[in-house]
């Protein structure tokens, strides 16, 4: 054993041992900064919430909550004083909020407080509380683990709901009855889903069916907070678990129609299609473990979802989806737009690659030309290497010999992109000649002719019938122009 996995080993049996001992360990300054704030205001002070879950599960956070039974906001102040007299604390008086920054770290301050909804209002009535008030007013039990920061209890954990034990056991579970927890607020359903992605946690049953009888209600959720959901089951190491989870509780059919209408099979003289669902899913998952890129993720998420207004079944063909990434480029504007995701460059990207997924495929079955590479680098540019990764994600047959060869495929389409772009530079192409060159050549005033030109000389590139370089390129203009009865000044 090496020194490294011997410290690592010893840390994992530290945060052990103090988890049993109802212990967490503590250790960066700002919580000492806290302990000596909450002795000079004589405040009762605790962590709380994701820092403290994240801490026992050994993950990285990067926000840190506090909760002190008074003001909130007069802790944050004697904090930042402690730490710097500079430090600029933003608060909130009606929320009884402050949060800064420090190193990085996003800290927040809030005053325990008690929670009750009334069913004609989505806005609590929030009154001072109790640390238990404040427990009780968290989403799931793994959630509302608290830890003190006082002198004496420092870093001790208070756990009414059994927290502990469901972190152990993998458990998302709400602290209080279900239902009205997800009544209250229900972007809970959709937290709890994203917490068992994350985590790859189980939903506990009963919280499960409260989602799904709640489901309907998630219509009463901004867009925003949904998407930003959303986003973070799509950036999970296997977004699938979410989607199934989704679409199991009937949400799915609330936030994203359009990939519920991928499930299912349809039969026609006993021949079946793919149920797009599932490949989606798949296809997805394969394409987390190469990238955390979240607009390519959503490019593989997207990239069928024409399907099903293209599909029809041919007599000759079978189930045949002619056109579906054209639709599909279509559909994905009016998604983005739905779910308030950005609508500039990002759009166009996942656009791109939706509408272009199934170029390299016929590439990779035939035999591989230089000309079609170049034509696949030109209108792939800077993107190539991401239309790759989606179209190797995008085989999921169950024949293992027929993914490895078709994989093996890509592989040579790779290598040849690589030869050609060294060759051609083809990648970021820009014409040789420009318009302004060919009317001034040929004394012309912009006219169709011009137009002509260009493209003949962008094609012969491509086509490999001359270098990409400006001799060969004006050679071919002078003897194109010539051809069309144009003379030179
Ligand atoms: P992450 O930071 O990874 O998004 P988190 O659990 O820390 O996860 P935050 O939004 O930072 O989530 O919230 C901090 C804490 O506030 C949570 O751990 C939970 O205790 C509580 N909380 C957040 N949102 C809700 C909610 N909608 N309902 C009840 N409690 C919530
Ligand atoms: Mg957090």
């Amino acid at each position: 054993m090496n020194i490294q996995s011997t410290f690592n080993c010893l840390c994992t049996f530290v945060t052990y041992f103090c988890a049993l001992m109802k212990k967490i360990q503590l250790q960066h300054p700002i919580f000492h900064k806290v302990q000596q704030a909450a002795e000079n205001l004589q405040l009762e002070s605790f962590v709380v919430g994701g820092f403290v879950r994240d801490q026992l599960l050994g993950r990285e956070s990067k926000d840190i909550d506090f909760v002190c039974v008074g003001s909130g906001i007069d802790l944050a102040h004697e904090v930042a004083r402690l730490i710097s007299p500079k430090l600029k604390v933003n608060f909130f008086k009606t929320y009884g909020t402050a949060q800064f920054v420090w190193d990085g770290w996003e800290l927040e301050f809030v005053g325990a407080r008690k929670e009750s909804y009334q069913e004609h209002s989505r806005n609590p009535i929030v009154e001072n509380g109790s640390l238990t008030d404040d427990q009780n007013r968290r989403d799931f039990t793994i959630n509302a683990l608290a830890a003190a920061v006082n002198k004496g209890n420092f870093g001790q954990i208070i756990d009414p709901f059994q927290g502990l034990k469901d972190l152990d056991n993998g458990v998302i579970r709400t602290p209080l009855d279900p239902d009205i927890t997800f009544s209250d607020d229900p972007l809970r359903m959709l937290r709890a889903i994203r917490f068992a992605t994350q985590l790859n946690f189980h939903i506990e049953e009963k919280t499960l069916q409260a989602i799904q009888r709640n489901a309907k209600r998630i219509e009463i959720i901004s867009q925003e907070r949904i998407t930003t959901e959303l986003n973070k089951i799509i950036l999970a190491a296997s977004p699938s678990i979410g989607f199934k989870l989704l679409d199991e509780t009937g949400l799915l059919a609330y936030i994203f129609p359009e990939m519920t209408a991928l499930k299912g099979v349809e039969y026609v003289n006993k021949q079946g299609h793919k149920d797009n669902f599932y490949h989606t899913l798949q296809v997805l998952d394969n394409l987390a473990a190469n990238t955390d890129n979240l607009w390519l993720r959503w490019a593989a998420i997207l990239h069928d979802i024409g399907k099903p207004k293209s599909k029809r079944f041919e007599e000759n063909n079978g189930w045949t989806f002619h056109g579906h990434e054209v639709i599909g480029e279509r559909m994905a504007k009016q998604i983005f737009k739905k779910l308030k995701l950005p609508l500039n460059q990002e759009l166009k990207y996942v656009q791109k690659l939706v509408r272009m997924h199934l170029r390299p495929i016929p590439i990779a079955r035939d035999e591989i030309s230089d000309s079609a590479i170049r034509r696949l680098l030109f209108d792939a540019g800077d993107d190539i290497d991401d239309l790759m990764l989606l179209c190797e994600a995008d085989i999921t047959s169950k024949n293992e010999a027929k993914v490895k060869r078709i994989l093996q495929n890509f592989r040579i389409v790779r290598i040849k992109l690589k030869e050609i772009e060294e060759k051609d530079r083809i990648r970021n192409f820009e014409p040789p000649i420009s318009g302004e060159l060919i009317m001034e050549t040929f004394q012309l005033n912009p006219c169709r002719e011009v137009g002509m030109i260009k493209n003949q000389i962008k094609d012969a590139i491509l086509d490999g019938e001359i270098a990409n370089n400006f001799e060969e390129a004006k050679a071919l203009m002078l003897k194109l122009g010539i051809e069309m009865g144009m003379k030179t000044k």
